[in-house]
């Protein structure tokens, strides 16, 4: 199968979906996690219309900035990000998905200021409450997004959640209704109604992601193939 077959055939599940959900396919954007593919496919996804690319890796993606591969699509970052990798980061990617801490936030602030830019991010969400897992845990969410809307160079657009690993099919349906809860009650309480992006659900699951209410899907092996680790 090819990367523009494969999009077109999760494009028309991520439809059905959302209707069957009583939504609208539009309100749901495809991110291609493009994390150890090449340049050259991240160019065929984007040839194939994919809304956007997330990368995980802070070099990779300078790596593959430097050779055009995300010419023509919005990119975001979507992985663990180290404080002193910020910088590089920053106004680079239009969106951040992956805050997990409150220096982080302060950081991405210090560096949007220096540039004199205003950065979108997300607030990760660790639901499972996973050691292995960044992100901030549920009960910690509210003072985290009361601090970023004092910050005038973060502007906070929502919240993403990478949920424990599935052991039985729809098996992180209710981590992603606990997610859509909480990006509820802050939009609603804190924001005005003002945020935009619930990035959640990635090849194995994000059906169950768009019914529980993500506007972002992260997609990689099911888009690129199974990733050639080394
Ligand atoms: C790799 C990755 C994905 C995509 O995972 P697949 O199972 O290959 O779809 C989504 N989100 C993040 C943060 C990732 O690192």
């Amino acid at each position: 199968m090819s990367i523009a077959s494969n999009i077109q055939e999760i494009r028309a599940r991520m439809d059905r979906a959302a209707l069957a959900a009583g939504r609208r396919p539009e309100e749901v954007l495809l991110v291609g996690a493009s994390k150890m593919n090449t340049a050259a496919a991240c160019r065929e996804a984007i040839e194939a219309g994919i809304g956007a690319l997330g990368e995980n890796r802070v070099q990779e993606m300078r790596e593959k900035l430097a050779q055009g591969a995300y010419e023509g699509a919005p990119l975001h970052f979507i992985g663990h990000l180290q404080r002193n990798k910020v910088r590089q980061v920053v106004g680079v990617v239009s969106l951040i998905h992956s805050v997990s801490s409150p220096e982080l936030l302060e950081e991405i602030q210090r560096q949007a200021e220096k540039r004199d830019i205003v950065q979108d991010v997300l607030l990760e969400v660790n639901v499972g409450g996973e050691a292995s897992k960044s992100g901030f845990a549920p009960g910690e969410l509210r003072q985290a997004a009361e601090r970023a809307l004092s910050l005038d160079h973060v502007r906070l657009l929502g919240l993403m959640t990478i949920p424990p690993i599935e052991r039985e099919p729809h098996g992180n349906l209710p981590f992603f209704q606990e997610v859509f809860r909480l990006y509820v009650d802050i939009s609603e309480n804190l924001y005005d109604n003002g945020f935009k992006y619930l990035s959640m659900g990635m090849s194995d699951d994000f059906e169950d992601a768009i019914a529980a209410g993500a506007t972002l899907v992260r997609v990689g092996s099911a888009i690129f193939g199974a990733r050639q680790y080394h």
